[in-house]
């Protein structure tokens, strides 16, 4: 389990760079609370590079370098053979910088992942493109390596026909990244979801029907990322945690019993679609295996709206019941909401903002609608002649509404939504309703995990508690949670708050993005 089914033997010795892309700064990132969390420079590994390193021939030499922790070097370049990148859309500004630098200092560059997946017209001065998921292309790729490391006169593209099954996929190469880096450890239970929403590629790019690990599988995951050094919490990347439920019904039992047998050394958070909250059972195992929180997309409190893009799935039970079942089991929800859709009127805001102060949902990502290549709504809209390429626009649509009011809506949404004592009345709520549900399982820290836990504390306690100037609305939640000993939701509260306040007046300030797909906002931060 976990081996690279690479049968191709090399003949040649191979040094590969891979080099992940450093993403702009956005709600969902917490770049904000890393100052807060010693050692910690990043959000999540970046799975799926790690998983194309674990893949090559055992014989190649591999460096990896996540661009969020550190920049390649001169002599990170000079040293490789070829450079492997992998990135979304929101990086494409600085893929072209890694490839531009490769090329500098006459490397071969090769590209995959989702974005040049979706768009590989974008990436004409890439040398080598591989396209789709790991599979068919990735061992041709692997064999043109061993071949030949010139960079070639025209332009190679490996698209995979034929995929690897989720469980021959190896195990992410985290021994060539240092998981204390990270705020997050990650890992991949399916691919694919089966919802139809008008705005996403996932079903385009992964399939409807999701493609699944075994429980054995991510057990022997767990402990690897556990060994990796991963303390605190795991984030399940899929694209719908209960996009197949009976699968999901199936692991968290196995999941459960390994965090019994090694005394529930993680927590967990994954990504799920709303109906979620029809399935008490599910939601009980979540809540005895320590999920804490579910990333939901909500996208707009209209029913009108929701049946526009297809996501009829939120729909099934009233919004504000759904969140309050999730809560009842201990688990936190994030909600991504977009604003910018064709059914949005001069009233949407106000919706939003009520059913954000309603909800008590303290975390949202609230975005700018993007049209992504491979989806129904950007051949919509293409058709519709309503696609722009107009680089001083932070989306791509040319809304139903005038540009200039859509962004002053989100402008005063997120405003609103987390100006400190709206943000922390909703913190204060989940202390209530939600965390008392969460699974009272022993804690036995070690006494490096102790000294941690206060090191966090007593820097949220200074930047928090004493520097912000928010700093008295924060103490009237964490004094009598202090005084209660319930430092890990200080602590957690200390953290995001601090990301989301100062993002939000960053972005008013003109310093971030309004979408998290546009590519533009990733060149801001470049060096
Ligand atoms: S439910 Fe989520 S992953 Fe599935 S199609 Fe809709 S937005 Fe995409």
């Amino acid at each position: 389990m976990g081996s690279p089914r690479v049968s191709h033997r090399p003949q040649a010795r191979r040094r590969i760079l891979c080099v992940f892309p450093r993403y702009a700064p956005s709600f969902g990132t917490f770049q904000h609370g890393y100052a807060l969390i010693p050692g910690v420079r990043a959000f999540m590994p970046p799975q799926g590079l790690l998983v194309i390193a674990a893949y090559l021939p055992k014989e190649w030499e591999v460096r990896f370098i996540d661009e969020n922790i550190r920049l390649p070097s001169e002599a990170d370049y000079r040293w490789a053979d070829a450079v492997l990148m992998s990135g979304m859309h929101i990086q494409r500004p600085r893929i072209q910088r890694i490839n531009e630098a490769a090329h500098r200092h006459g490397k071969l560059t090769v590209l995959g992942g989702p974005s040049v997946s979706a768009s590989p017209e974008c990436y004409p001065d890439v040398d080598v493109l591989h396209l789709g998921e790991l599979g068919d292309a990735t061992d041709a790729l692997i064999e043109f390596l061993d071949r030949e490391t010139a960079r070639p006169a025209g332009q190679r593209v490996f698209a995979t026909a034929e995929r690897l099954g989720l469980e021959e996929f190896p195990i992410p190469a985290y021994g060539l990244i240092d998981m204390r880096r990270y705020m997050l450890a990650s890992i991949q239970f399916s691919s694919g979801c089966p919802y139809r929403c008008e705005f996403c590629d996932i079903p385009a790019l992964y399939g409807r029907r999701p493609r699944l690990k075994s429980a054995p599988r991510i057990l022997a995951e767990l402990d690897a990322i556990r060994a990796a050094g991963a303390q605190g919490a795991v984030y399940f990347v899929d694209d719908n945690f209960i996009g197949n439920p009976k699968a999901t019904r199936e692991l968290l039992p196995h999941i459960i019993q390994w965090q019994r047998d090694r005394g529930y050394p993680l927590s967990f958070a994954c990504e799920a679609t709303l109906n979620i909250a029809q399935w008490s059972d599910i939601l009980e195992q979540m809540r005895t295996a320590k999920f804490h929180s579910i990333f939901c997309g909500i996208e707009t409190p209209e029913p009108e709206g929701l049946q526009f893009m297809h996501k009829e799935q939120n729909l099934r039970q009233p919004l504000i019941d759904a969140v309050r079942k999730i809560n009842g089991y201990g688990m936190e929800l994030v909600a991504g909401i977009i604003l910018g859709l064709d059914t949005d009127t001069r009233q949407t805001v106000d919706r939003v903002l009520a059913f954000i102060d309603e909800s008590k949902i303290p975390m949202l990502t609230i975005n700018l609608l993007y049209a992504l290549p491979k989806t129904p709504l950007y051949d919509r809209l293409r058709a519709e002649h309503r696609l722009t390429e107009d680089t001083t626009r932070v989306s791509n649509i040319v809304f139903r509404m005038p540009y200039a009011e859509v962004v002053s809506m989100w402008q005063r949404c997120i405003a609103e939504a987390y100006d400190p004592l709206r943000l922390f009345e909703r913190f204060a709520h989940q202390t209530e309703v939600t965390f008392p549900h969460r699974l009272s399982a022993p804690l036995n820290p070690t006494p490096e995990q102790l000294l941690r836990g206060l090191n966090i504390l007593s820097r949220v306690m200074w930047s928090v508690g004493v520097c912000a100037d928010y700093r008295g609305t924060f103490w009237r939640l964490a004094g009598p949670l202090l005084r209660a000993g319930r430092i890990e939701e200080i602590i957690n509260m200390g953290v995001i708050a601090r990301h989301l306040i100062r993002f939000t007046r960053e972005a008013l300030a003109g310093r971030g993005e309004a979408c998290f797909y546009a590519e533009q906002g990733a060149d801001v931060l470049a060096p």
